[in-house]
């Protein structure tokens, strides 16, 4: 089975003083051994929720897994006691955010804190975990390592913090590494080289990636798959080369227009989408695009579109695609 990460309508509410927010509402995807899949979407469609609810992260005063399975080697992370998740979590599977000052330790020198890591999830100590240290600084790219790991993170730039992030994710060799809006946070040089990082990472562990981001520049770069996310609902999935290529869904249109991007025609005209996402308080029963989207029919605000096969990795739902619909095609500077 190449499968490593089986996850099954997730649903994931919050409760705030309005009210129960549904912010993930039934999302699945596989996770491939070796693969880098790509969950994008605007902020709030509910993709950094998705990962922590994986990761077992999300606040226990104020969320609800309200139901759904994520299937990591036999169990079910949603329902793993939380004495055995901290076997999985930094172990098999790791997570690095936008902003690396939050993951490291300001007064820690980074070799302890790649150490410490190392000495609670695998026993080792001392010169042992010292030397891998060293290793591990070298593998993602940081010069002198030897006399790197005694500096603290102060002393790094920016895209060094999360070199030495990355460095403390992988230092168990995890299986799974999540990694959401990685690069958001650095110059556009840097992200550049942390992609490529990741991607030289993935191929030569075998790492099986999830990448979060909002940024479908990032997505071409790195991904083999694609599943965007909208209002806590995955609306379309597809490899690379589909979703760039020969997208179905009115958003990721949306998307792809919006946006400049390496693969796409320079000169081709951006538009925005306008409106704004549905207030997740009082989530839509139709298609959650449907008050944005220039396509809409009258069936679209009244029922949620059954996903529709594209092939054995691209699927959209999307009215559009029911047979009686009429046949609209995507904006111009889509596809090709
Ligand atoms: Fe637009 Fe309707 Fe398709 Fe939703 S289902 S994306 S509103 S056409
Ligand atoms: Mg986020």
């Amino acid at each position: 089975n190449d499968v490593i990460l089986r996850v099954r309508d997730l649903r994931v509410s919050f409760s705030t003083y309005a009210g129960r927010v549904e912010a993930v509402r039934g999302v699945s995807f596989d996770l491939r051994r070796g693969e880098t899949l790509a969950i994008v979407g605007e902020s709030g469609s509910g993709k950094s929720v998705t990962a922590k609810s994986l990761m077992r992260l999300l606040p226990e005063a104020n969320s609800t897994i309200e139901g759904g399975e994520a299937l990591f080697d036999g169990k079910d992370l949603l329902k793993l006691p939380e004495r055995q998740m901290r076997g999985i979590r930094g172990r098999r599977i790791s997570m690095i955010f936008q902003d690396p000052m939050t993951s490291l330790n300001p007064t820690m020198k980074v070799g302890r804190q790649i150490a410490e890591s190392l000495k609670r999830h695998l026993g080792l100590s001392g010169r042992a975990a010292r030397e891998r240290a060293v290793e591990l600084l070298r593998m993602v790219g940081i010069p002198r390592p030897e006399a790197r790991v005694d500096q603290y993170p102060h002393q790094f730039s920016g895209g060094m913090r999360q070199r030495v992030v990355i460095a403390i994710a992988l230092a168990c060799d995890p299986d799974v590494l999540i990694a959401d809006e990685p690069t958001t946070a650095l110059d556009v040089t840097i992200q550049a080289q942390i992609l490529q990082l990741l991607r030289d990472l993935q191929e030569r562990r075998g790492l099986s990636v999830i990448l979060i981001t909002h940024d479908l520049g990032v997505v071409a770069e790195v991904s083999h798959r694609v599943a965007v996310m909208y209002a806590g609902k995955v609306v379309e999935t597809g490899t690379v080369h589909e979703i760039f290529r020969d997208p179905k869904h009115p958003y990721t249109w949306g998307l792809l227009t919006s946006v400049p991007l390496p693969t796409l025609d320079r000169s081709r005209e951006l538009v925005p989408i306008s409106g704004s996402p549905p207030n997740l308080l009082h989530p839509p029963q139709g298609c959650p695009f449907t008050a944005r989207c220039p396509h809409a029919m009258k069936i679209c605000a009244m029922e949620m579109p059954e996903y529709t096969v594209f092939s054995d990795e691209h699927r959209a739902a999307c009215w559009l695609h029911h047979e009686l619909a009429p046949k609209v095609r995507p904006p111009a500077q889509v596809g090709g």
